[in-house]
């Protein structure tokens, strides 16, 4: 069955990238998902694990750089058609999605630093591999601190008694690293680069961070063992530690913490909106499940579909996937057209249609019955990848509260203050 996009402003190009990502997310991400689902964290990143034929396609493809510009490699589409991908993306597999997000971080740290050092060494080469090989991650939590880096608008944040433990001293012209980062680094395992925020001004607690790429292989750097988790078992994970790793200054693109705060409201706006449409991605796979099952099922003689009560709850899920997309798409059209971004758009869209879609899992399972918690049916999976959703990248309820405050900190907008980007 293919869900109808009612879109009227799509064109021709946008349908066409859509269908192409569809087969994707159709022929490489769901199988891919699969297969390392079944493997031991070890299996996944081994040699000869699944893991790196479906990168190599993801980066021919150029389903490794959706979000950045053609100007550096990337597949420079427009806000709508990154959102477009994005969801079909995630109704292929938000582990993979994360995997293929995550991988691009400190590119996407060397886009925003503005320097052409940077850009050169990390971004033109990660946008324009080809094979796979150049492979980033993103490590901002803590073994002791996870909802503490979003505590925006918290008395604690600039308190010097409770600060991230992972720090870097300025030593000449180098920076000096130790610390460790939490065990939910997505992509960390098979990393090579890493984005990292890092304590810069102790005296500043939370908001006295900078951030720095980090390549793997320098002295100092090692890897924990990947994890098992209930969902997105395609996805792994590992803690990283610094033992007195030096990198050049220059790495260190945000050496400010005067610039956290905005830094930290971009990174909110971009990683929410994201989220927010792998999301919807997997409420509407979840209830393209229920409806096509509906049509097979018999029960009190009839198919499930001629059932008043399963109409009802399958309505329910299709209006759901709608405000899903709705949602995420204006977040995207929104925050990938205007510098700085709106965070509190893009956690709307992210809290909501994460607890939509798992919402929306549950019910796949309600009208599955037993088979929906059978691994032979999709549904199992999307509800544990749906119950992880609500965690990543922030909690609901941490989420909500960050949104709370930059809701009330930049309240009354202007359209004046709004800079739409080249
Ligand atoms: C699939 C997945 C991928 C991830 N990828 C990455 C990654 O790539 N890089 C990375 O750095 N991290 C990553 N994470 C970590 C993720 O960001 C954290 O798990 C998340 O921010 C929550 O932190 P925590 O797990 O430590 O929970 P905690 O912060 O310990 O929270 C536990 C509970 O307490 C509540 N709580 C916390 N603080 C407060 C408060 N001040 N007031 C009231 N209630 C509070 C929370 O809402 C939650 O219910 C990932 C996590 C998952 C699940």
């Amino acid at each position: 069955m293919r869900y109808l996009d009612i879109d009227l402003n799509l064109s021709k190009e946008d349908i066409a990238i859509q269908r192409e990502a569809h087969e994707f997310a159709k022929g490489v991400m769901r199988p891919a998902a699969e297969e390392l689902g079944r493997l031991t964290p070890e299996k996944q990143i081994a040699d000869d694990s699944p893991l790196w034929d479906f990168l190599k396609q993801a980066y021919q493809l150029g389903y490794h750089a959706v979000i950045f510009p053609e100007e550096v490699g990337g597949m420079g589409l427009t806000p709508l058609q990154q959102a477009i991908v994005m969801e079909e993306m995630g109704w292929g597999s938000n582990g993979l999605c994360i995997q293929l997000g995550a991988a691009g971080a400190h590119a996407l740290g060397g886009l925003m630093s503005m320097n052409p050092e940077l850009l050169e060494e990390f971004t033109i080469p990660f946008c324009n591999c080809k094979d796979g090989s150049i492979r980033g991650c993103w490590a901002v939590t803590e073994p002791d601190h996870g909802s503490d880096t979003l505590g925006f608008g918290e008395s604690f944040f600039d308190s010097p008694e409770i600060r991230p433990n992972c720090r870097a001293i300025l030593d000449g012209n180098e920076w000096v690293i130790s610390g460790q980062k939490s065990a939910w680094v997505s992509g960390a395992p098979v990393a090579n680069h890493c984005l990292v925020h890092l304590q810069i001004d102790p005296d500043r607690g939370f908001a006295g961070i900078g951030a720095a790429i980090v390549p793997l292989d320098i002295p100092g750097c090692s890897k924990g063992k990947p994890h098992e988790m209930l969902g997105m078992r395609e996805l792994n994970q590992c803690e990283l530690y610094f033992d007195d790793v030096r990198i050049p200054a220059h790495y260190m693109f945000m050496d400010n913490a005067d610039y956290y705060f905005p830094f930290g409201k971009q990174i909110l706006a971009g990683f929410n909106m994201t989220v927010a449409c792998f999301a919807t991605g997997l409420a509407r796979a979840a209830f393209e499940e229920a409806f096509s099952y509906c049509h097979e099922r018999v029960q009190g003689g009839k198919l499930l579909k001629e059932h008043y009560s399963v109409k009802r709850r399958i309505f329910e899920m299709f209006s759901r996937v709608e405000t899903c997309r709705a949602l995420s798409r204006r977040a995207v059209e929104l925050n990938g057209s205007i510098f700085p971004g709106f965070p509190e758009y893009s956690i709307a869209a992210k809290t909501v249609a994460t607890e939509l879609a798992f919402q929306n899992a549950h019910d796949a399972i309600t009208i599955l019955g037993a088979n929906g918690l059978s691994t032979e049916y999709h549904t199992e999976k999307l509800f544990r990848d749906a119950r992880e959703n609500l965690i990543a990248d922030g909690t609901t309820e941490t989420l909500q509260k960050v949104g709370g405050h930059f809701l009330f900190e930049t309240y009354p907008r202007t359209r004046e203050s709004i800079n739409r980007m080249g």
